[in-house]
């Protein structure tokens, strides 16, 4: 099959569709793979490294979409994207189509066949291509607690992990899933002390058997959270309710009981945040602060870091991909997993709770 791969063009996006070791995959079972030139230069890979992967350079997106019979990238397609795209073509990508209407109409209109990667599935019932991105996330919210945490950030100028002799911050990281695992271990990683709070009592129980007693976990009630974020100095919000908004469970009148000059990390800020005083923040400025507590609440924390992002994105989206490029739409109608992700298909909607939250035909 032909793939494409064009730049991406939504603001600040670095990552790319196709990292040059995804492409020798793709060239190795005999695809052929077109890159728009410079396409890779947010993560440092310039047209010489995807040329010696096997690629073609096309000196224009037009080019790519033109040529190609599946275009992979990272975000949704903009507009002067979508016009580009036509009937059996495939597209496979992030859409979050639910709150995008102008998007959705572009895909049905140009009658490709869009796959999101945030609703593929996996044997697990999990979100395969969702994950990678929770992973960083979690690891990067540790990284920007020690940040803000810092005097000179506005924070309690307190070391996360202490030295000996002087204790450790108190981190409490609220929802124990993907990103919390990974915002507790590297907590755990650089010594401080950690409660993970959920609300899921077998979530709790696979977390203290993976910590080993390294993390005290609780049950979430408004009680425990209320006396684990009281006596922290850091405090991770990553709870997600599927198809839901957050669910507040840090309220203003809280931050006058906490530590002054405390940390919160909303991670969960692109679903609404779990803290009231929550608001989208971007990385050039990340911080803000409400009643003595710092706040960092970055809604696209994955985007500080392209080069892993774009590793790990594709690390997971490669194995679809690759089944995609073998067998086109058929591997669609073979894998339920890749069935899951179809949203648009030939000017129609195919994904229920899309088309509901449009309010659109399915
Ligand atoms: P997940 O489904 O793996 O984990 C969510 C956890 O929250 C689950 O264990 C669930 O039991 C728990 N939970 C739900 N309600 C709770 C409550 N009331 N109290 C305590 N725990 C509760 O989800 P995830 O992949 O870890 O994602 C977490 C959030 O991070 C999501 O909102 C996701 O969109 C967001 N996220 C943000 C960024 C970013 O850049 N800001 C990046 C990746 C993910």
């Amino acid at each position: 099959m032909k793939v494409g791969v064009p730049k991406e063009i939504k603001a600040h996006e670095y990552r790319v569709g196709l990292t040059p070791g995804a492409v020798r995959e793709y060239v190795a079972a005999g695809h052929r793979v077109m890159i728009e030139t410079d396409a890779g230069a947010g993560i440092g890979a310039t047209d010489d490294d995807y040329r010696n992967a096997g690629a073609t350079i096309l000196t224009s997106a037009a080019e790519v979409f033109a040529s190609s019979e599946m275009i992979v990238k990272v975000k949704e397609p903009q507009p002067s994207e979508w016009c580009q795209l036509r009937e059996n073509q495939i597209l496979f990508t992030y859409l979050h189509l639910a709150p995008d209407p102008d998007q959705a109409k572009g895909l049905l209109k140009s009658g490709c066949t869009a796959i999101a990667y945030e609703t593929v599935t996996d044997a697990h019932d999990g979100l395969p291509l969702l994950a990678p991105m929770s992973e960083v996330a979690g690891r990067l919210a540790i990284e920007a607690a020690g940040s803000a945490l810092k005097r000179s950030a506005g924070g309690r100028g307190l070391l996360i992990g202490g030295v000996p002799g002087v204790q450790p911050a108190r981190i409490v990281v609220i929802g124990g899933g993907v990103v919390g695992t990974h915002a507790a271990r590297m907590a755990v990683g650089l010594g401080a002390e950690v409660t993970i709070i959920d609300r899921s009592i077998r979530r709790l129980r696979e977390l203290d058997e993976l910590f080993e007693g390294r993390v005290r976990t609780r049950f979430s009630t408004i009680d425990s959270v209320e006396e684990e974020v009281f006596a922290a100095d850091v405090v991770i919000g990553a709870v997600l309710v599927p198809g839901a908004s957050a669910p507040k469970l840090v309220r203003r009148s809280m931050l006058s009981s906490m530590r002054k000059r405390g940390v919160l990390v909303d991670v969960a800020i692109d679903q609404g945040g779990c803290f009231e005083t929550s608001h989208p923040t971007t990385h050039a400025d990340p911080t803000y602060e409400v009643d003595g507590v710092i706040h960092y609440c970055v809604a696209n924390m994955p985007g500080a870091v392209p080069l892993t992002s774009s590793q790990a994105l594709n690390n997971a989206t490669l194995p679809f991909g690759l089944a995609l490029a073998n067998k086109g739409f058929s591997a669609v109608l073979e894998n339920p997993h890749l069935r899951a992700g179809l949203n648009v298909h030939r000017g129609r909607l195919t994904y229920k709770a899309v088309a509901e939250s449009l309010g659109l035909p399915f």
